[in-house]
């Protein structure tokens, strides 16, 4: 049979190679905020390892004590991981409170009123309580799903309270023999050694929750311009595809705005380059306040930007084409010294049946709309009327122009 000292080994052996592999994570992922609460916890659960094994060759109560409120603080700094994982605040002074009142309570039943039953209750609650409050974020469905990694974490938490429960149960009713952190008997050890297994695949869903993250992170930036920060021409054909797809099967129209500064060479060769990428990224916050939440802005090229709105027609880009124009005309018209006016020209056009599926036809189509704009003088819009079908000829034309 395994004996205790084996058992905190196997312990401290399992939480040391947890810690080390979430310090070299958080080290190498500064920004997995998460990780630093995980490392803490793997730490603070071999430190409880190392006080109990130390509480098994004193037979010291104190010291398990120690070693209990130990584990209580790993449990506590797991659940903070969760909340800080989802950008919820966390609850510092709560779990504080928690280990607070575990170690109160261990002290009590050690030295005041001696009773098993009572620490044994104090370490599974404390235990138990911050699992409990990390369960409810794990196994939130987000964007309509829940992370693989996340899932398999919660259920393992629950099984480890389940184990908690049913052993501090266990230990009221006697049922398994003199249950005992200083002595393990035969069902308190495989206890442990589920204990240890279930904590080990717990983190393993914590990895594969980073892994998710970090992977969304890189997905993300595939898919923004990185001077302005709004969405690239990756991913405006991605989301016209969809639309396109969607208006294809609905009839319902959208619409697409083509933008391009006016004259962006002379600025750059006015002011610097600079001095023209500033341009860019002002140009972007002002279309960005007039837009709804769904529309989508992306920069497609050097000064040519694209404007997505679903759900909209013609006449309703019109309408955001004019405001687009008008904000950049108000913010030339209060330049002062060095800042650099700018003007935009707008090619509107809306999907038709014509366009279908194919998103390049409806590109096409505004960036015909965006020359006519350029032709008629600048700073003003054109929109694309498409010609009835009843001229098949001259439609294609039209459209690839
Ligand atoms: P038009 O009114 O006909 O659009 O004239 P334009 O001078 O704006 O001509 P065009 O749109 O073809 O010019 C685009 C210029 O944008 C050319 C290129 O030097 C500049 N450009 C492209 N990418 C960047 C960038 O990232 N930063 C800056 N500052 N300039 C860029
Ligand atoms: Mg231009």
């Amino acid at each position: 049979m395994l004996n205790v000292p084996t058992l905190w080994a196997a312990f401290v052996i399992n939480f040391l190679a947890l810690g080390l592999i979430w310090a070299y994570i958080f080290h190498s992922y500064p920004s997995l905020e998460a990780a630093r609460y995980w490392t803490g916890s793997a730490f603070a659960a071999v430190a409880a390892a190392l006080i109990g094994m130390a509480a098994s060759f004193e037979q010291s109560l104190l010291l398990l004590s120690f070693a209990g409120t130990a584990a209580i603080s790993a449990s506590c700094l797991l659940a903070m991981g969760v909340r800080q994982f989802y950008g919820e605040p966390v609850r510092w002074r709560q779990m504080a409170a928690i280990t607070a009142f575990a170690f109160a309570g261990f002290q009590v039943f050690t030295f005041g009123y001696a009773s098993a039953n009572g620490r044994i209750l104090i370490y599974s609650a404390g235990l138990i309580l911050p699992m409990l409050l990390a369960l409810n974020l794990l196994l939130q469905r987000r964007d309509g799903r829940i992370n693989a990694g996340a899932r398999l974490a919660g259920f393992v938490a629950m099984a480890i309270v389940a184990i908690c429960a049913l052993r501090a149960v266990s230990k009221l009713l006697q049922a398994g023999g003199d249950f005992n952190f200083l002595h393990f008997n035969a069902p308190q050890a495989v206890m442990v050694l589920a204990l240890i297994f279930l904590s080990m695949v717990c983190n393993f869903g914590f990895l594969l929750m980073a892994m998710d993250r970090l992977r969304n992170e890189v997905a993300d930036l595939a898919l923004m311009d990185d001077l302005t920060g709004v969405g690239n021409r990756r991913q405006l054909l991605q989301r016209l595809t969809e639309e396109c797809a969607r208006s294809d099967r609905s009839k319902q129209p959208f619409a697409l705005l083509v933008i391009d500064i006016d004259n962006f060479k002379t600025i750059n060769d006015t002011h610097g380059h600079a001095a023209g990428d500033a341009c860019l990224q002002h140009f972007t916050l002002m279309a960005q306040t007039r837009l709804r939440p769904g529309d989508l802005l992306a920069r497609t090229g050097g000064d040519e930007f694209c404007i997505m709105l679903p759900a909209s027609t013609l006449r309703e880009g019109a309408v955001i084409a004019r405001r687009i124009i008008e904000v950049c005309r108000e913010d030339a018209a209060g330049c002062v010294g060095n800042e650099v006016p700018l003007s935009v020209s707008v090619g509107v056009a809306q999907w038709t049946r014509d366009v279908g599926a194919f998103p390049d036809r409806l590109i096409a189509a505004a960036d015909h709309a965006l020359y006519v704009a350029k032709k008629e003088g600048r700073d003003r819009f054109s929109v694309y009327e498409p010609v009835p079908t009843l001229v098949p000829d001259i439609a294609p034309m039209r459209l690839q122009a």
